[in-house]
């Protein structure tokens, strides 16, 4: 295998070289941005030999490709990541020490590249790399938003968004690839055989290059971007707006579409580019494009990329001369679908009107399909009107795009092993019933790359020293960390090692929150979008509660361990409730750190603009993990993941990939509490929850709603979260509100006894092999993919 640098001289040659190239710099005069600009670059070129070579390999030797079609990839920095994987960190970081150059302020330097809202997006990134490090023939597709994911700033304890313009300085990561761009036809008619009057945008490919664990294989996630097209001769202002708008932002929202024209228009544009682009690709290489399922498969990351579906029917009808019955079944080899939410608000539906309008042809094939699949669900005589109705394609006046999904795919997976029973049992039943094969579990994962060796060293040191290392290639085998369990030496360093994570943390809040906390304290955080389901509602309600109880219980302020509670959010812009909760959090907090009374104990804070960069110091840090949405609410969570691989016990709902955590771990290792997601289901379906009178009987909860009426001079202030509960609690808040108490109240116990607490950290760390995106990707691979590894000089 080769190294991208020889060794720290041949570097530093050449890192000098090109700074003064480029920048007509000397080293001690160069600027950080200088500094790190020369550092990917040189990373980036280097990476230009493996990647050509994994190209013609998957080519010569006719390897089957997956295409991973995701509106979002939530990549965060690169360079650090790059510099691991290719296997030359520490030539780097030694060249560097020669130089006097301080490799964490040049790693600062890059910022985030945020194509992503929160989890789904981070999945599809960490797939990339596990699918090049266990050396598959991975590809992703996007698009090249120009702004990424907002940053949030919290001004008066609300969150204000503003842009984030991360391409206003140059990506050194992507490759402009001018003359693999395709044409894109949106509006017009369908006359004759043909699409007339439409109005086509270019979409120019730019490639970023995803590396493989020191394997030499590097693939790429293709990003498309939106240019005027040469075949439109007016190019009057309009149209250059369009152009402009599609591949302008991602839509800061991760469970409901609006804004609704636009993301149609994105969500074509990415999956019509991606199998045209394919396709090219296939026939170039002399292929049969009857043979298509033999060399490509389209996995579909959510519904944002459905169209591929009736694009690829579209194409072989009108292109290549295909029935649709022919159509349909080539397609259907070569799809597959994964959902990731059961949120009724969240399952995609397009208007048909707006559907109709904007694409006139595809919408006809999906007519097309919609008839075919009527009959067959007609024919089958199983389902009553209700029940075809529901699973049609088209129904209400309104284009399904899960349905379109499940029919035109041969592979349907859910994220967790609660979550696709769930889809199988209760959301998409008769679907099941129809196509009992074709549903199946793919447990999310992480991976561990990122979220322990590059973050974490302190634990890596540790682990290597204790079983070796031959865990960093196969993650199960940190299981061997559990015959340490009763050593009190181990435990000793375990702690020290949250210790010193802890610290950096809570050196970062200083910095950028100006809050002091005591890393003595419990870290207890909660970190992830905000969204009711979520219910970090019911955490800023409790720490209010124990808040009151400090102040007024001399017992209970004895007995309490110091907490600090660390909450990180990006609400949607639009979503109402969501902000306020950021509110009454930020209020709260102010209020409490102020408090002299109490703030020894107790501190509470909200970082700004949690993104994947925060991540990276908050999920080392953590002695509890928050994972407290409602039952059969979290699809997964991969959050949740992070935290147990680096130690944290999980106090958390049996929801997701929590149940798994349990399991894994063992449920006396976490603090699980609250409805099931059976008995929350059964809540909903009797309708039996009566808000109102949970409240009335619980003295703590009148307590909270008093003391939140004394937030602001207008008690009324946060009336609306008061009264959405009280007439509402749609998310069970007050419903699990005891059982969450009682849950801390373990916790906090369980901290005094440090040696068992350290003892639950090592089984934590020693069971989430499980979780690496190792695992998944293998388990895609085997059930859904089937692509042969790429295996240079083997
Ligand atoms: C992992 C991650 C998420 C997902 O967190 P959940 O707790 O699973 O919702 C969201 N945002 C960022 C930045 C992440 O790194």
């Amino acid at each position: 295998m080769k190294k991208i640098f020889e060794n720290k001289e041949t570097f530093k040659k050449a890192y000098t070289e090109a700074l003064k190239k480029q920048f007509n710099v000397s080293v001690e005069n160069a600027s950080i941005t200088e500094k790190y600009t020369i550092l990917a670059k040189l990373t980036n070129e280097n990476l230009e030999k493996s990647y050509n070579e994994t190209s013609e390999y998957v080519r010569e030797n006719n390897l089957k490709k997956a295409i991973y079609f995701s509106m979002e990839f939530l990549m965060g920095r690169l360079v650090t990541n790059n510099l691991h994987n290719s296997g030359v960190y520490h030539i780097v970081r030694e060249a560097f020490t020669d130089l006097n150059i301080d490799i964490n302020e040049i790693e600062e330097r890059e910022s985030d590249a945020g194509l992503g809202n929160g989890g789904l997006g981070r999945l599809a990134a960490c797939f990339l790399d596990s699918g090049a490090s266990l050396g598959l023939p991975l590809y992703g597709n996007s698009i090249r938003y120009k702004k990424g994911f907002f940053v949030q700033e919290i001004v008066n304890n609300r969150q204000v968004e503003h842009q984030d313009p991360w391409l206003d300085e140059p990506f050194v990561w992507e490759t402009k690839k001018e003359n693999e761009s395709l044409d894109i036809e949106f509006f017009g008619e369908f006359k004759n055989g043909k699409l007339v009057d439409s109005i086509t945008v270019k979409a120019v490919p730019y490639d970023v290059k995803v590396v493989g664990d020191q394997n030499g294989v590097v693939t790429d996630l293709r990003l498309w971007s939106t240019e005027p097209s040469e075949k439109v001769k007016n190019q009057n202002k309009d149209y250059l707006e369009m152009v402009e708008k599609i591949s302008e932002s991602l839509y800061p929202d991760d469970s409901t579409d609006d804004g609704k024209l636009l993301r149609l228009e994105q969500q074509y544009l990415f999956s019509a580019a991606g199998i045209r682009n394919a396709i090219r690709e296939h026939k170039s290489l002399g292929r049969d494009i009857k043979e298509l399922d033999k060399y490509y498969v389209f996995q579909i990351n959510d519904t944002h990329p459905t169209l591929i579906i009736p694009e690829l029917i579209r194409i072989l009808m009108d292109e290549e001369g295909f029935t649709y019955d022919e159509a349909f079944i080539l397609t259907s080899k070569t799809a597959a679908f994964t959902n990731h939410t059961i949120l009724a608000e969240a399952l995609e539906k397009w208007n048909v009107n707006l559907f109709k309008k904007l694409l006139p042809r595809i919408y006809e094939i999906i007519v097309l399909m919609n008839e075919k699949f009527r009959e067959l669900i007609v024919d089958d005589g199983r389902f009553t009107n209700n029940q075809i109705n529901e699973m049609l394609l088209i129904n209400d006046d309104m284009v399904k795009m899960a349905n379109i999904c499940i029919y035109g795919s041969f592979s349907v997976n859910g994220v967790a092993a609660l979550h696709t029973d769930i889809l199988k049992n209760i959301v998409m039943k008769d679907f099941n019933k129809l196509y009992p094969t074709k549903f199946n579990n793919k447990t999310n994962g992480i991976t561990h790359r990122r979220w322990l060796m590059h973050i974490n060293k302190e634990l890596v040191n540790l682990l290597d020293r204790k079983i070796g290392t031959d865990w960093h290639k196969d993650l199960s085998l940190i299981k061997e960390f559990e015959k340490y369990v009763n050593d009190i030496k181990t435990q000793e360093e375990v702690f020290e090692v949250k210790k010193i994570k802890k610290q950096q943390l809570a050196d970062r809040i200083k910095k950028l929150e100006n809050i002091d906390l005591d890393v003595n304290s419990i870290f207890d955080i909660q970190v992830k979008r905000l969204h009711e389901y979520k219910r970090q509602l019911m955490n800023i309600m409790h720490i209010i509660y124990v808040y009151l109880r400090l102040k007024k219980d001399s017992k209970f302020k004895k007995d309490y361990y110091p907490h600090s509670f660390i909450f990180g959010a990006k609400s949607a812009p639009s979503y109402y409730m969501a902000k306020r909760i950021i509110e009454l959090i930020n209020a709260t907090a102010k209020i409490i750190n102020n408090d002299e009374d109490t703030n020894k104990l107790l501190k509470v804070v909200f970082v700004e603009n949690y993104n994947v960069t925060y991540a990276e110091y908050i999920m080392t840090a953590a002695d509890l993990s928050e994972q407290i949405s409602t039952a059969s609410k979290e699809a997964s969570g991969t959050g949740n993941m992070k935290f147990m691989l680096n130690g944290a016990l999980t106090i958390g709902t049996m929801d997701g990939a929590n149940v798994e955590i349990a399991e894994l771990a063992g449920i006396e290792n976490e603090f699980i509490f609250g409805l099931s997601s059976k008995e929350v289901n059964e809540i909903y379906d009797t309708k039996s929850y009566k808000p109102l009178e949970t409240y009335n009987s619980d003295l703590r909860l009148q307590e909270v709603f008093n003391f939140i009426e004394t937030i602001d001079k207008d008690k009324d202030h946060f009336k609306d979260i008061k009264d959405n509960l009280l007439y509402n609690d749609y998310f069970l808040v007050m419903k699990d509100f005891d059982a969450y108490v009682k849950a801390h109240e373990r916790a906090n116990e369980e901290y005094k006894n440090q040696e068992r607490w350290r003892k639950k950290a090592i089984i934590n760390i020693a069971n989430a092999g499980f979780f690496t995106s190792d695992r998944t990707i293998n388990e895609y691979n085997r059930d859904i993919w089937k692509l042969k590894r790429i295996t240079f000089g083997k």
